[in-house]
Formats: structure tokens, C-alpha cells, sequence
């Protein structure tokens, strides 16, 4: 069995009953403190949302068919990951914007073999690109279809 530390001055402690809820009570001797051992599954459910996104399962294969997963697991699609900064600098990149619906966009900047940053805005525009390419260290070529406002945002950059 896991041992349960204190969680004040790390000694282990011994069972003491339940508390009326029924969760188990814990007891240190040390320091004469009593505490129950809350369970916190942010970080296992974030897991499991993390290897679902990278895997190849679909919601339905997951338990419950998907609702235990969804539930789990709805909070993280809170979060929003920002791209690093690029500091290194790439000889040929390529730029693209691609609508997800009809009011979102997202300009991605890549090189041969990475996604080098990402921008999510309602349009194509040059403010969009330019804080895309604020993020990324200046390449030699850009490659790009021309997208709306794309021109503009690189005079900015020379
Ligand atoms: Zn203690």
C-alpha cells in the first residue's frame, strides 16, 4: 500500500476512522495533525486528453462511449497552447491561412519539416500576419499563395 505522508511535516501517517462523508481520515503522529487525503485527477485526466489527442482513437472507442471521456476531459479544451518563439533562424518557410469555419482562420508558418507557429483570427489580414511573423526569426524565403494582407505585414519586416 502507498504510504500516506503528512502533508506538514512529511511523516508518515496512520488511518484515524472516517469522516462523516466517508472519506478516509488520516493521522500524524508527528505533529499531531489529522487530514483527509483528497484525490486530485487533473493530472491523470490530462494524460488521458493528451494521449487521445495523439492517438488514433476516436471518442467513441473511449469509455462510455465517449461521455466519461468528455467529461473527464472538458475543461482542457480550454486551454489555449501558444507556439513558442522561433529563434533560429529557417532558410525556406512556408505560410498559408486556412479557415476552420467561416469566421475563423488560422495562419500556420512552417519550414520542410516543422510547424514553426500559428495564429488563430477571425480573417486573413495583415495585423494577423505580422503578429505570426513577429514570433518567428526572419528567414531568406517565404513561400505563400498571396493570402490577404500577407504582402503588407512583410514590408513591415523588410
Ligand atoms: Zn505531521
Amino acid at each position: 500500500m502507498k504510504l500516506v505522508r503528512c502533508p506538514n511535516c512529511g511523516f508518515v501517517c496512520k488511518r484515524n476512522g472516517k469522516t462523516n462523508a466517508g472519506s478516509q481520515r488520516w493521522y500524524c503522529n508527528q505533529c499531531s495533525c489529522s487530514f483527509t487525503n483528497k484525490v486530485n485527477k487533473t493530472n491523470n485526466n490530462l494524460q488521458i486528453f493528451l494521449d487521445w489527442l495523439f492517438g488514433k482513437h476516436t471518442q467513441l472507442d473511449m469509455a462510455g462511449d465517449g461521455r466519461s471521456f468528455r467529461r473527464k476531459t472538458s475543461q482542457f479544451w480550454e486551454l489555449w497552447p501558444l507556439p513558442p518563439k522561433v529563434e533560429s533562424s529557417s532558410s525556406v518557410v512556408f505560410v498559408d491561412g486556412i479557415y476552420l469555419a467561416r469566421n475563423a482562420c488560422i495562419l500556420i508558418c512552417c519550414n520542410e519539416t516543422h510547424v514553426l507557429g500559428w495564429y488563430v483570427c477571425r480573417y486573413e489580414h495583415s495585423k494577423a500576419w505580422e503578429v505570426l511573423l513577429r514570433r518567428i526569426s526572419p528567414p531568406t524565403v517565404v513561400v505563400s499563395d498571396g493570402g490577404t494582407g500577407f504582402q503588407k505585414a512583410l514590408k513591415k519586416f523588410g
